[in-house]
């Protein structure tokens, strides 16, 4: 069977399409959206992340702020940088990028962000609000993958989806807003103690792969025609790739996308959308506080 490719670049070209139209109309009120992310420490995916993150917000005319600290920041330090971006009117929303050194409790700092400010979705406020269906920002990883469903045409309703992985930050949410009404879908959460995993996922009309091992899903835990979302980044080693390494989904791509009727890849699949996700909030937080 053919598969279609899901492509997160095209559906985040245009999100950020209609985002640069919502932009326009914010700046000709006088308000520019402005983002700021903090990053502790030196980790080196984070610091591509953060790197990523403000020059997508310079490249879409939005107000961007990085802030830096080393490693051995105190939390109460940490804690009085996030005091001044809640009370900062130029800031419209900001993160703290995760992971944080072992020092920091990441409840204490998540919980100190302003709800309406925090555009990454982790406050309990926000998850609270996701999980009743109230109005809030949502986590952009799952936030993402729901509008590549619904951007490519793959109903959800009455669907059986499974999620292999139950993390806060992208299988609990991607449970939560699959569940909600609208989405309509029966879901099934998948873990490290789930039993007989392969015969689960085959149960599956949409898979969502969120485990963190590259290439966990082989074709023999497919179904014909399931629909595969990989949330997946894994950084293997390749000696025949310039940079000696390349990124790979949880999924066996090569595999699975000829039994799959739709896949997204990795590169190029859910990662672009995760991005464009936190922009879009980033830009809901500026008309927000502008009303
Ligand atoms: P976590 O490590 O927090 O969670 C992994 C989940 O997979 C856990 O729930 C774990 O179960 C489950 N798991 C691990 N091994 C197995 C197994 N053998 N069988 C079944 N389930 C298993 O990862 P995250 O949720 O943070 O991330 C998941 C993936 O998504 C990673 O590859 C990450 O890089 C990627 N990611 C991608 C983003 C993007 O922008 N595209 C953003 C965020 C994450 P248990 O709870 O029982 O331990």
């Amino acid at each position: 069977m053919a598969s279609m490719l899901i492509s997160g670049t095209e559906i985040s070209e245009q999100i950020y399409g209609e985002l640069r139209a919502r932009i326009a109309a914010l700046k000709e009120h006088g308000i520019t959206p402005g983002l700021a992310v903090v990053l502790v420490g030196e980790d080196p995916a984070s610091q591509t992340y953060v790197r990523m993150k403000g020059r997508k917000c310079e490249e879409l005319g939005m107000h961007s702020v990085t802030i830096t600290l080393p490693a051995d920041t105190p939390e109460d330090v940490l804690l009085g940088r996030i005091a001044e971006l809640n009370a900062d009117p130029a800031i419209n929303g900001f993160l703290v990028q995760l992971p944080l050194p072992g020092h920091i409790d990441e409840d204490k700092v998540i919980e100190a962000i302003d709800p309406a400010k925090d555009v990454d979705g982790f406050h309990p406020v926000n998850v609270g609000r996701m999980l009743i269906g109230k109005p809030g920002f949502l986590p952009a990883t799952p936030a993402g993958v729901m509008e590549m469903l619904r951007r490519s045409g793959v109903e959800t309703a009455g669907k059986h989806v499974v999620i292999v992985g139950r993390s806060n930050i992208v299988g609990k949410p991607m449970a939560a807003l699959l569940v909600q009404k609208g989405a309509d879908a029966t879901v099934t959460v998948a873990h490290s103690c789930t039993s007989d995993l392969a015969e689960v996922t085959r149960t599956a009309d949409i898979l969502i792969a969120a485990v963190g091992k590259p290439r966990f899903i082989t074709a023999d835990m497919v179904k014909e025609g399931a629909v595969v979302i990989d949330e997946g980044t894994n950084r293997i080693d390749d000696p025949t790739h310039p940079k000696g390494s390349r990124l790979v989904g949880d999924v066996d791509f090569e595999a699975v996308k000829d039994r799959a009727s739709a896949i997204t890849p990795v590169p190029k699949g859910v990662g672009p959308m995760t991005i464009c996700m936190l922009m879009a909030n980033a830009v809901k937080a500026a008309e927000e506080q502008s009303r």
